[in-house]
């Protein structure tokens, strides 16, 4: 059976006080479940705080970017080795804000897949389309190519260590979510694309959904056929929305 993820992604949100207040109520009332696995994505600041403080909770850690360069004059960035340093497990790759405030292009995406394979992390392959190309009838194109740019570059064996998220741009944060039906349709073509190429591969692929996935709309989400878990913005700030996602995503492999 495949993993069920339930992945915090803080974005630019915190301090240490907040951080802790909220890991106190994670670690206390998250669920101990063969196959589901929760992480926390804090700002890079903080991942050592957290790291710290979850001890030996079970949750991991997730960073939400790394640089796929190893070493160097590299002002603000941050190195895989450091991550695997301080006990980082995951790492959100590819997300919308990356490639729209930062500019990663899809062949950005996929050296830092890459990288992040080689060092032995887990990448969160984040992919999704934006209204206009929803509009236009893009989405599966899109997403197809997202992922093909980095199939071409790891190849499909990679693909058992990778987990994917399908955020749609225009979910993100805006209390928008896609539907059950809209997201599943996405997640299916995502397992076919995969099974093309490897049908064990993508038979165990986890793929998250994520965009305004909060504690009232993830039963429904998650009860569809190829929806593995959930990558959480805005709702995993806040401990008792995410762990009701977190027992919600429990209730869902049963
Ligand atoms: C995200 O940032 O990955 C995300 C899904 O955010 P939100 O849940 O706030 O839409």
């Amino acid at each position: 059976m495949r993993k069920t993820i339930v992945a915090g992604n803080w974005k630019m949100n915190g301090t240490s006080k907040s951080i802790k207040t909220l890991l106190e109520s994670l670690t206390a009332g998250v669920p101990v479940v063969e196959g589901l696995v929760t992480l926390v994505c804090p700002p890079a600041v903080y991942l050592s705080q957290v790291k710290q403080q979850l001890g030996s909770a079970p949750i991991a850690l997730g960073a939400q970017n790394v640089s796929a360069q190893s070493a160097g004059a590299l002002t603000g960035e941050w190195s895989l080795e450091m991550l695997e340093d301080i006990g980082c497990e995951y790492v959100i790759l590819g997300h919308s804000e990356r490639r729209s405030i930062f500019a990663e292009s899809n062949a950005d995406v996929a050296d830092k897949v890459a990288a992040t394979l080689a060092a032995g992390l887990i990448p969160i392959l984040c992919v999704g389309e934006t209204l206009e190309q929803r509009n236009a009838g893009e989405t599966l194109a899109l997403v197809a190519a997202q992922i093909d740019a980095v199939l071409q570059r790891v190849g499909v064996e990679d693909f058992a260590s990778v987990v994917i998220a399908y955020e749609p741009v225009w979910a993100i944060g805006t209390g928008l979510t896609a539907t059950p039906e809209q997201a599943q349709e996405v997640h299916a073509a995502i397992r076919a694309q995969l099974a093309e190429c490897d049908a064990d591969i993508a038979d165990q692929l986890s793929i998250l959904y994520g965009g305004s996935m909060n504690a009232g709309n993830a039963a429904e989400l998650l009860a569809q056929q190829d929806i593995d878990g959930g990558l959480i913005g805005g709702a995993s700030l806040k401990a008792d929305e995410f762990l009701t996602i977190c027992a919600v995503a429990t209730e869902s492999r049963k």
